[in-house]
């Protein structure tokens, strides 16, 4: 009993990893885990902008594709940023809800690669398709 205690106040206290990457406050297995899982499908089009980061940052391509619609999927992902990401901010939403077929997600963030970084900026487009929100597209807001 002694030892174990002792064994887990050694050390600088460490961030919790069950932290969702997405940055949503949420722990990983109640926010975007279950959807990256498939456990679960996001009930609005800003549920799956946020899992799909999250996925990004986890490097599941697998769940990326899942994500996207298939007709503007591009054929390979390419390799994924490895060095890190931005954190998510979610600029603005427009639509996107439970009750709608299309919606929004104007988002920045931002990744390294080879030691450079990448600053994004996007509104995302996104449907429902087979009833299932997915990633259509993206495009540069207008500045
Ligand atoms: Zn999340």
């Amino acid at each position: 009993m002694a030892k174990n205690t002792a064994a887990k106040n050694r050390g600088p206290k460490k961030k919790p990893t069950t932290d969702c990457p997405c940055e949503s406050g949420d722990r990983f297995n109640s926010c975007c885990g279950p959807f990256i899982r498939r456990q679960a499908e996001p009930p609005t089009a800003e549920a799956l902008m946020r899992s799909r980061y999250s996925a990004f940052v986890k490097r599941n391509a697998a769940y990326i594709v899942h994500s996207w619609l298939p007709s503007t999927a591009p054929e390979s992902l390419g390799e994924l940023p490895r060095e890190g990401w931005d954190p998510l901010e979610i600029v603005a939403t427009s639509a996107g809800g439970p009750g709608d077929d299309a919606g929004t997600v104007e988002f920045k963030t931002g990744y390294i690669h080879a030691d450079h970084s990448h600053p994004m900026h996007e509104v995302g487009q996104f449907v429902r398709h087979d009833g299932r929100w997915v990633y259509s597209g993206g495009a540069t807001p207008e500045q």
